[in-house]
């Protein structure tokens, strides 16, 4: 048996560690004599799984109490329309940052709902930096400001936060949630679908300023009205058990490794080595502004495009795998969320500099 190196963007790279653990107890959950995929959700058993895996997750953010955390289906870009159908109010208008290609359809989807006010845009830079946070036109009737933290094709990442005053913040942190600690207290709803830094997909983790909760629009179907799966617990309906499960080891893990703040120092390293070997080598470059360079997503272009594919094929060889930028930005993308080892990205930098020296 051997495992890559995998840079997808998502669904991405787990701990082994955990999925370790998940194949030791994947017949018999700790003398359940059943698997967690077998149980019911209502069941002792896994309501304890549930139960724990809330707890770990609150401890690792440190949630405050007047939020609730919901583990819910339908992905972050089921949460572009349910922000907007619970939130909006009568008012009708929300502010939204576009940085970026999640931004966009988080943007588009909202206009579905009401008025959308572009608050701030790097449309016109290429998505290559987050706006200055002093030009942003903030309205002061908005029902929120709408932000995509780390935009995960553009490799951009907020750099700070905006001062929204008494305006909810929401954020979609998909592909940033647990690279490092937060002040949740800053934001009215973080969102984030699990695939790239928390869990298996299926699993989607709203959490969410109580008073928030129960505002949602006239003719909000109850499956996606905030409230209702409040009130029962993100069991209003059967739960995506399996990946609930499986984001819970990852909780545990992150725990026993010392937590946000141990993989912050470690995030952090292993971004600032890549992009140093990106800038330090001509054949290589990444055109986000220095201070909004992501941590979790380093995109990169090499100075000859032709080489791609012998870029890629090379890479593979060693065990690096995903490396391929996405379609829109092209070039490559290295995804390295939480559980890609410091080795990986030793290891593609190694292979980097000898790429570069071999087709100089
Ligand atoms: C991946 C991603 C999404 C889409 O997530 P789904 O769970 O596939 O709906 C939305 N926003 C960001 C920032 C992402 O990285």
């Amino acid at each position: 048996m051997s495992r890559v190196f995998n840079f997808s963007a998502g669904p991405a790279m787990l701990p082994t560690e955990v999925i370790v653990q998940a194949q030791q107890e994947i017949l018999d959950w700790h003398g359940s004599g059943m698997s967690v995929m077998e149980m019911s959700h209502r069941g002792k058993e896994f309501m304890q799984i549930a139960a724990t895996a809330e707890q770990d997750l609150r401890e690792l953010l440190a949630i405050p109490d007047n939020y609730k955390v919901l583990f819910l289906q339908g992905g972050a870009s089921t949460q572009f329309a349910m922000v907007p159908l619970n939130l909006m109010g009568e008012n009708g208008k929300a502010d939204y940052a576009n940085t970026g290609a999640w931004s966009k359809k988080a943007i588009s989807e909202g206009k579905l709902f009401g008025s959308v006010n572009i608050c701030a845009s790097s449309e016109a830079d290429g998505f290559n930096s987050v706006p200055d946070y002093a030009d942003w036109k903030l309205s002061s009737d908005a029902a929120y400001v709408h932000i995509t933290p780390n935009e995960t094709i553009g490799g951009v990442e907020y750099d700070g936060l905006p001062d929204t005053g008494s305006v909810p913040l929401v954020a979609d942190m998909s592909s940033t949630l647990l690279s490092r600690p937060l002040d949740v207290s800053r934001y009215g709803v973080i969102y984030a679908g699990a695939q790239k830094n928390i869990g298996p997909a299926g699993l989607t983790i709203v959490i969410i300023r109580d008073d928030l909760i129960g505002k949602a629009a006239k003719g909000c179907p109850s499956m996606l009205d905030y409230a209702t799966h409040s009130s029962a617990d993100s069991m209003a309906n059967t739960p995506p058990t399996y990946s609930w499960y499986l984001a819970g080891l990852v909780f545990q893990f992150l725990k026993q490794k010392g937590g946000l703040k141990a993989m912050a120092e470690i995030n952090q390293r292993k971004a600032a080595k890549l992009y140093a070997t990106i800038d330090g080598n001509a054949f290589y470059s990444n055109p986000v502004a220095i201070a909004n360079r992501s941590w979790m997503n380093v995109p990169f272009i090499l100075k000859n495009a032709d080489l791609d594919a012998a870029f890629l094929a090379g890479a593979k060889e060693r065990g690096l795998t995903t490396l391929k930028g996405h379609r829109s930005v092209g070039g490559m993308r290295a995804s390295i969320y939480n559980a890609m080892p410091e080795e990986g990205v030793d290891t593609l930098i190694q292979y980097m500099n000898d790429f570069a020296a071999n087709n100089a």
